[in-house]
């Protein structure tokens, strides 16, 4: 049987930017495949990824769950015989399917690109600037006001008891974002879902209900992403797991402190205007967001080190897609602690600016989310959940 390869050479240029650029040193031994934790016996990985990268058959790759399942341990890399380093590659191949199903394009482009970075800062920077311009807020309070109020008059303060100004402000800044990221991420997730499907081949009519699909696919799915089972089956790099991890959770703290300031300021604070100020110290939501907050620094920080040794170890170049949401998530957990450290302390002047830091770093974080490494959390759960799938009745497998 003849088959005819059409080499993307654009995406074989990509892979070779975003850490792939050992990809032709392979020639195919399978050892990979074989010491790959996660690879199954019916379906192994990377060695077939590697040829479909090294023949640029990009169509392929980017519909190709293995992809996805794959959580970059480095044991393939370890004992790969040609220093192909596999596991660099399909994180590189990521990276792509990150910015391929990325919406909008030009934002998910713009993301991808070491070169933009002042830009990707810039933009935030110039929102959080502008918006606390127009807000008349841009100045420094009376120290009564900063005890009293910390940063819960940053944008300013008026006298519409129902609202307060500051929460009007955030909200216009940060609702908007984080509805787009939301969007973007289940319009990215469900194409390549459609992708993975067209791959399967299969020639079954039977679909499963919404109800099956969550509890049978997508929620088992969920529960393997928070516990980290996967992780723990790594060899070389078992380590990650410990930054991992507790940087899961932080996230998870985050969100749950987040989602209680919006119920309080957002809702009740309509009915009770009280709740627009400060939350103690005492509050279990405010203990639960400093927990938080030490566990990202901690997590993030082991991750920094992790991937430093791994750099001066290996000889991997560094890549601008493995470094910029640790940067980024450094910046986050670093500004806002600092921010709160420093109003304890009374340094409102600085403390202004290093909050004016923070509401630009978790801008970003909230706008690059769908295109950057980040994406894996939403992408790799859905690769998981379309694996249980595509081992179900409902795939006619002998199509
Ligand atoms: S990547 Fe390395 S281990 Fe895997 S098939 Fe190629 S040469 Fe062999
Ligand atoms: S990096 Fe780890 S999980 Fe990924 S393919 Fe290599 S061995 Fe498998």
């Amino acid at each position: 049987m003849t088959m005819n390869v059409n080499p993307d050479l654009s995406f074989i240029k990509f892979l070779k930017s975003a850490g792939g650029d050992t990809l032709k040193k392979c020639y195919q031994c399978a050892t990979c495949s074989v010491v790959c934790p996660l690879s199954s016996d019916k379906k192994p990985f990377p060695r077939k990824e590697m040829v479909w990268a090294q023949w640029g058959l990009k169509d392929k790759l980017i519909g190709d769950p293995d992809i996805l399942l794959c959580h970059q341990c480095g044991d393939c890399t370890a004992y790969c015989p040609r220093g192909a380093k596999p596991g660099d590659v399909l994180g590189a191949i990521r990276a792509y399917i990150y910015t391929y199903y990325g919406f909008p394009q030009g934002l998910a482009k713009l993301a991808s690109n070491g070169k933009n970075l002042p830009l990707l800062i810039g933009i935030p920077a110039a929102v959080i600037l502008i918006m606390w311009l127009i807000s008349g807020g841009m100045h420094l309070p009376t120290e009564e006001v900063f005890t009293k109020y910390g940063f819960s008059q940053f944008f300013g303060h008026w006298d519409f008891r129902w609202l307060s100004k500051n929460v009007f402000f955030i909200d216009i800044i940060f609702l908007p974002a984080a509805a787009l990221a939301l969007f973007s991420a289940y319009k990215g997730a469900s194409a390549m879902w459609q992708k993975m499907n067209e791959g399967l081949n299969s020639d079954s009519n039977f679909r499963p209900s919404c109800n099956q699909f969550v509890l049978d696919y997508l929620w088992p799915a969920i529960k393997e992403t928070v516990l980290h089972k996967r992780f723990n089956e790594c060899g070389v790099n078992i380590d990650r797991v410990k930054g991992h991890l507790p940087l899961l959770l932080a996230f998870i703290g985050l969100f749950i402190v987040t989602t209680y300031g919006f119920i309080r300021k957002d809702l009740l604070g309509v009915f009770i205007p009280a709740l627009h100020g400060v939350i103690p110290q005492y509050d279990p939501f405010k203990l639960l967001a400093n927990v938080s907050a030490i566990a990202l620094i901690i997590g993030i920080g082991i991750l920094w080190a992790n991937r430093a040794n791994m750099e001066e170890k290996k000889g991997i170049v560094p890549t601008f897609y493995d470094w910029f949401l640790i940067g980024e998530i450094m910046a986050v957990g670093v500004t806002g602690l600092g921010a709160e450290l420093l109003r304890l302390a009374d340094f409102m002047t600085v403390a202004y600016v290093v909050y004016y830091a923070h509401l630009v770093s978790v801008l970003m974080l909230f706008l690059y989310m769908p295109y950057t490494k980040f994406a894996h959390l939403v992408y790799r759960t859905v690769a998981m959940a379309f694996e249980k799938y595509r081992e179900s009745g409902f795939v006619n497998k002998g199509a």
